[in-house]
This record gives structure tokens, sequence and C-alpha cells, in this order.
């Protein structure tokens, strides 16, 4: 059975046989290992139409994140839903690259924007104690989210707020903001593999430098004298995320590779250092 639907998931999976164990495991609400222990348990008829239905979400594209509800992002296992985009490994730079630039033992205020789930704003949490987290997202379902997965991680210093970018935090002044925001073009092919994700979450305009280039502009307001603001963006958007962050008078931009070699994460001052 396992077989039979790795070999039809190989048309849209790259780890056909590890999916369809996790569905089977979901099937029978075991875990993955179960199976390996027990190889020779039959199915009842209630658990194949389960495997069977899991298997056909599968097949239509749905990413495995949304089927099991988890994803894992700086080694927590963080809730995820059709609300809120998969937070992907290479993100993992911009939490890196935050903190290398937050001592220790700061007790620094921090913006996460546009935070879906939760992914950025809840690793700089754990690692940052002292620090206060403000996690803002313009859905309400998605900050559900990300609330509840500060909760089952019992993280006090994250506040989440609803809202359109810096609109609800318009008064105050962050010593790091970071964004993960939408950077895709909207007639980018890869739209379509990336469908069961939001599009609000992915797309931002016909050169996908929407959202970049409101951030440019609304993050020069609310940073600190020598605040740091952090950008994730796409590899072929190195040169004008550089441009249009200097048009709007920021310094010291520099730009970060993902693991992969990438262009990724750019980086930018206000003023001094
Ligand atoms: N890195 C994502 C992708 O191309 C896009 C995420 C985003 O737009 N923030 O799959």
């Amino acid at each position: 059975m396992l077989g039979r639907a790795a070999t039809k998931l190989a048309e849209v999976s790259d780890s056909a046989r590890l999916d369809a164990e996790i569905l089977l495991g979901l099937s029978i609400d075991m875990p993955r290992s179960y199976l390996f222990a027990h190889p020779d348990d039959v199915l009842d008829d209630a658990a194949s139409d389960r495997f069977d239905a899991l298997l056909q979400r599968r097949l239509h594209g749905e990413p495995m994140a949304y089927i099991v509800g988890t994803r894992e992002f700086w080694s927590r296992e963080l809730l995820v839903s059709p609300a809120t985009l998969i937070p992907r490994p290479e993100t993992e730079l911009l939490v890196e690259l935050a903190l290398r630039e937050i001592p220790r033992k700061a007790e620094w205020s921090i913006l996460d924007l546009g935070t879906g789930s939760g992914a950025i704003a809840i690793a700089l949490a754990g690692e940052r104690l002292l620090c206060e987290i403000c996690a803002v997202d313009n859905s309400r379902a998605a900050l559900a989210i990300a609330r509840e997965n500060a909760r089952q991680l019992s993280l006090g210093n994250i506040t989440f707020l609803e809202g359109s970018w810096t609109q609800p935090v318009r008064d105050r002044k962050f010593d790091v903001v970071v964004a993960n925001p939408p950077y895709v073009r909207a007639d980018d092919e890869a739209l379509a593999r990336l469908r069961h994700e939001p599009l609000e979450a992915l797309a931002s305009g016909e050169d996908g430098l929407d959202a970049i280039r409101a951030l440019a502009v609304e993050c020069a307001d609310i940073l600190a004298d020598d605040g740091i603001l952090l950008l994730e963006h796409g590899a072929e958007q190195l040169d004008d995320v550089a441009s249009l962050l200097a048009a709007s008078g920021w310094t010291d931009i520099r730009n970060h590779r993902d693991f992969s070699g990438h262009p990724r994460v750019t980086a930018a001052r206000r003023g001094g250092k």
C-alpha cells in the first residue's frame, strides 16, 4: 500500500515515500515510527478511507505542511494554515542576521512586519527573552495562528497587532525591523505551484517590489537612531532593493546570501554607524 501510494505521489512530490509514510501515520493517528514497528498491521476501512482522502489532497498539490498542519522553523514545530505562508528554511538567514545584531542581554524593541505564522518573531523572541517583539500582520486568521504558536511555546515577549505594515505602530520606535514581505512578481509562473498558499503573502505587484517599496518608506519613521532594517527578497531583486532603499535615504546597505548562495536578505540603516 505504501509502495503504491509513493509511486503515485512521485508525480507531485520529491519526497514521495516520506510523504506516503507521514500520511499513513496521520490516517491512523500514529507517528511515522509506529509504521516501522508494525509493518504487518492491516488498515481498517475507516483508516483506509482517511488515507485515501489525504493522498488525494497531496496528489492535488496541497503542501504537506497544510495537510499535517505544522512546519518546523528554527528547530520549533509551528502551526500553519492556508492563511499563513509556509515558513521556508532560507528565511532562517533573516533570523540569524537579526540575532547577530542583537546582543544577548539587550532589552530592545524588535518589529516583525507581515509575521504570518509568527515564525520569525517566535524565533527571535525565543533567542532574546529580554527583548520585546512586536509582530504585525494584515490577516486576522494568520495572527490567530501566530498567537497560538507563541502560546504553545510559552513565549510572553511578543505582542501581535493587526494592520497594514507599520500602520499599527506609527507612534513607536524599534531597534530592529525585520520582514519577509511578499516579493514574487504577479506574472511569475512559480505562483501556480504555490497556489495553495495565500497570494497576498507571496505576490506584490508587477515587479514583485510593491511591498518592499512601501516598507522602504514606512520603516524610515519607526527605526531608532542606528536601528537596522532587514528585508528578505528574491535573488534577482538584489540591485532593485538596494537602489530603492538608497532612494529612501537608507545607508550601509548590504546584501547577504542564503545557504544556496542566492542573494536573499538586504540590511540597511538609518543615519549614524
Ligand atoms: N521564498 C518564497 C518563494 O519563492 C516567497 C516568499 C515571499 O514572497 N515572501 O517560494
